[in-house]
């Protein structure tokens, strides 16, 4: 026990932050680093996006609480897409961004000769998926590679054995159907380019599958023509990736970074996923010898899971049952309501902004940062004028009410579906 907890490594938790609220919420819940977007360069076009400000906000915000802040500049330029990218490099370099997450050749040529000094992380863009590649990058001044997800456990130790390139891999979140950054799909049903931040995710249309005579089977879109004869839609995505019953397996192999997708994702969804994978890898990391995968963690996880989760690639090439062909074989259980803006101790009143509706009556949940839980029936409420109210209907809107036990600001409230 005592040699492992010397070899150990503690892997960095990195977690997506589409706007400057979802990066502190990240930072509080225990992520020890974020990605975000800027305003140009990026593969996210649709996601809230950081202008130089925010930027600066979020990373004085990070480096406060002793985190780092990366910028996804991972699109694919064509000409004239490069113009104006050395100044925005060093813009974002003076700003104290930590790295850039980085595909293109031209924009990697272009950060190593005009914004020298700002460090280069090579994305999954490149699927990268051997450690020649990875060296192959580092004479080019990368200094990590966010590797393929379609690399296997296996692969990714040997990789951490033969390069001193940090090793990022994705552990939890969205998969492509498609070659990571290999994907034309939207291109051609939208006109988007999935490569340059347009992806529209036509992968999880659901389309109509048509038996055509002279052409054999094809896959055609369709909404219940005549003709259809298969009567459950199909969609051509993946389940989820989850790894949190893999913690040990991932830090014992050496990954240096744990990366957690989805930066068009909720706060509801950010603040969950994070809290438990810090529990976890804090808990194994403590005493590996005692570690123990706990129920409540995985149930956690599904409180704010969208799809099925499974383990990718990292344990064997996906199975049909990894893939969601049909419909949804589970449904989400929890809904974000709420999150907490202030508490009062004395009077033991939390301040609560609104996010879905709820009502008197409902069966609440808190959590917060630490995994802190409890759950209480909602008995009564008042809105901003003090006067007693049975719903809160408005987005946005304020309430008062009195909790069982002690709440901070940034924790968060769901409700049952
Ligand atoms: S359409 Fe689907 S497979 Fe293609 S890039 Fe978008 S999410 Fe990935």
């Amino acid at each position: 026990m005592t040699e492992t907890l010397t070899t150990l490594k503690r892997p960095e938790l990195l977690a997506p932050a589409g706007t400057l609220e979802k990066l502190k919420i990240a930072v509080h819940y225990g992520a020890d680093a974020v990605y975000i977007g800027g305003e140009a360069y990026g593969l996210r076009s649709r996601a809230g996006n950081f202008d130089f400000d925010e930027m600066r906000e979020g990373v004085e915000f990070a480096h406060s609480y002793g985190a780092k802040v990366y910028v996804a500049t991972n699109m694919v330029t064509h000409p004239g897409d490069e113009q104006g990218s050395g100044e925005f490099f060093r813009t974002i370099r003076d700003i104290g961004v930590d790295a850039i997450i980085i595909s293109d050749p031209a924009l990697i040529h272009i950060c190593a000769t005009e914004a020298p000094g700002l460090e280069m992380h090579l994305s999954t863009q490149q699927s990268a998926v051997n450690y020649e590649t990875l060296n192959f990058w580092q004479d080019y001044g990368l200094t990590r590679c966010v590797l393929g997800r379609e690399v296997s456990m296996e692969e990714i130790a040997e990789i951490c054995a033969k390069t001193d390139v940090e090793i990022e891999a994705f552990i939890h979140g969205a998969m492509c159907i498609s070659y990571s950054g290999r994907c034309t799909l939207s291109n051609h049903m939208e006109n988007r380019d999935a490569n340059r931040g347009g992806c529209c995710q036509s992968c999880r249309w659901r389309y109509g599958l048509f038996e055509m005579p002279q052409l054999d089977t094809r896959i055609m879109k369709g909404r219940g023509e005549e003709g259809t004869n298969i009567k459950e839609p199909f969609s051509m995505s993946a389940v989820d990736l989850g790894m949190i019953e893999h913690i040990p397996d991932i830090i014992e192999n050496g990954i240096d970074s744990l990366k957690i997708e989805g930066r068009m994702k909720s706060i509801h969804y950010v603040s969950t996923v994070v809290n438990v994978y810090r529990r976890a890898i804090d808990s194994y990391l403590e005493d590996p010898a005692s570690y123990e995968l706990k129920q409540e963690w995985v149930d956690e996880i599904w409180k704010a899971a969208q799809r099925e989760l499974a383990t990718g690639f990292f344990y064997d090439t996906p199975s049909e049952d990894e893939q969601l062909f049909g419909k949804r074989r589970r449904i989400q259980q929890y809904q974000f309501v709420g999150q907490v803006l202030d508490y009062d101790e004395t009077t033991q009143i939390a301040t609560i902004q609104q996010r879905n509706l709820f009502e008197v009556g409902d069966t609440i949940e808190f959590y917060g940062p630490g995994m802190r839980h409890h759950e209480q029936t909602l008995e009564a409420m008042v809105n901003e004028d003090d006067e007693a109210i049975e719903r809160a209907p408005h987005a946005m809107m304020i309430v008062k009410m009195k909790v069982n036990q002690p709440v901070k600001p940034h924790d968060m409230i769901r409700k049952a579906r």
